[in-house]
């Protein structure tokens, strides 16, 4: 049976990660992927915040336009509040090439990347394995969940698994360079996005078309309210949709990081690990910070020969981080009618509501 340190499941960007900074590290590192293009079937949208882009080095050609205007709607679109920040506040990215580079960083490192591999779980005392030749077994003395928000890692491990979950899909399509400023446009309208928000982004490359909300909460499905919501988007002023665009959509954990995310056989990152934000539902900068806290617990774990070193790699203890975003995620899923939608744009017509969705949307 083949064997190997670290076992990561799932190439996506909390995978890729953290595979990378295992390899540097110096552990012999496996990661797989289901998927057997990386640059087919992304469900992100692919904001990264200006945080993310300040701290981590993503290639800058994989990047779209800085966007510092962010257009808030009532459910009646008229009237937007418009917030323009001083800096660059989100960049687009072009997420097919950006998961290609970051596997040829990881396989610069050392890492094996195998795609087109399916984990489907654990026999006796290895992993299985199903590609296009069958199934094999791989021993690895610790395996990472990394492998998505319905973490099948994380059910083997019997650790916790993500219960609250909004659905979100979206169409991707080029634009022409318009003459407006790259802008983040946000409907609030429970009707079309219940618990969350319906966006248009256009950084003047591309657009990105979007609802997101509780899945038994949309009265005819999330594909219906995209259809509905495209029919009439803002932000799209002079741009015509192709007939042909790219579909995105998945599921998002939206009830904080978990709180058993490892044991002594491995641990969980990305949204496998609930690490996204509650209230943005961002979740490409939580993955990739913990990303490298897990790297450095298994690389501890492993240099100290104690397995139970990766029980400091807490949840619970982490999870306090969350706690501000967790209440506001309860106060916008209580937000279930477009009057009362309206009626907090009262609050949001004033300094302080304005300053408030400053502090949320530009941090
Ligand atoms: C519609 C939508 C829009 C979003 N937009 C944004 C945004 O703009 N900004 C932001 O910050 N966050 C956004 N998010 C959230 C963000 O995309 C995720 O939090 C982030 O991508 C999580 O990365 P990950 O590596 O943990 O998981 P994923 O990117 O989901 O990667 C999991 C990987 O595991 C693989 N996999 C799963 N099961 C197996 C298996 N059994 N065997 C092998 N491989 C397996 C999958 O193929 C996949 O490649 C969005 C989410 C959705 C659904």
């Amino acid at each position: 049976m083949e064997s190997v340190d670290v076992l990561v499941v799932g190439a996506g960007l909390a995978g890729l990660h953290t595979a990378t900074l295992l390899a540097r590290s110096g552990r012999e590192v496996l990661l797989v992927d289901r998927r057997s293009n990386l640059a087919g079937t992304i469900r992100t949208t692919g904001i990264f915040v200006r945080r993310t882009l300040e701290e981590f080095a993503l290639p800058d050609d994989c990047l779209g336009p800085p966007i510092r205007h962010v257009a808030l709607y009532p459910p009646s679109l008229r009237r937007p509040v418009t917030l323009v920040s001083r800096r660059d506040e989100y960049r687009v990215g072009d997420m097919g090439p950006l998961y290609v580079a970051a596997a040829a960083d990881a396989a610069a490192a050392g890492v094996r990347v195998v795609l087109g591999t399916r984990y489907v779980g654990r026999l006796d005392d290895g992993y299985v394995l199903v590609d296009d030749d069958g199934a094999r077994s791989v021993r690895a003395r610790f395996v990472v969940g990394a492998d998505g928000a319905r973490s099948r890692v994380a059910r083997d491990l019997g650790l916790d698994r993500n219960r609250h979950l909004l659905v979100g899909a979206e169409e991707v399509f080029a634009v022409p360079a318009g003459d407006g400023p790259p802008t983040f446009h946000c409907v609030v309208d429970p009707s079309l996005a219940p618990g969350y928000l319906a966006w248009v982004v256009n950084d003047g490359r591309h657009a990105h078309v979007g609802v997101a909300g509780y899945g038994a909460r949309f009265p005819r499905g999330v594909r219906h309210a995209l259809e509905r919501f495209g029919a009439a988007a803002p932000g799209l002023a002079g741009v015509e949709r192709p007939a042909e665009v790219e579909r995105r959509g998945g599921p998002i954990p939206v009830g904080g990081l978990l709180r058993r995310i490892s044991c002594p056989e491995g641990l969980l990152v990305g949204d496998a690990a609930g690490a996204v934000s509650p209230l943005t539902a961002g979740g490409l900068d939580p993955c990739l910070r913990l990303s490298e806290i897990a790297a450095s617990a298994l690389d501890d774990a492993q240099h100290a020969g104690r397995p139970y070193a990766l029980t400091h790699y807490d949840g619970a203890a982490l999870r306090a981080r969350f706690r501000g975003r967790l209440l506001l995620r309860r106060g916008l899923a209580q937000v279930r009618t477009p009057a009362l939608a309206t009626a907090a744009f009262v609050g949001l017509r004033t300094p302080l509501g304005q300053a408030a969705a400053r502090r949320i949307l530009f941090t």
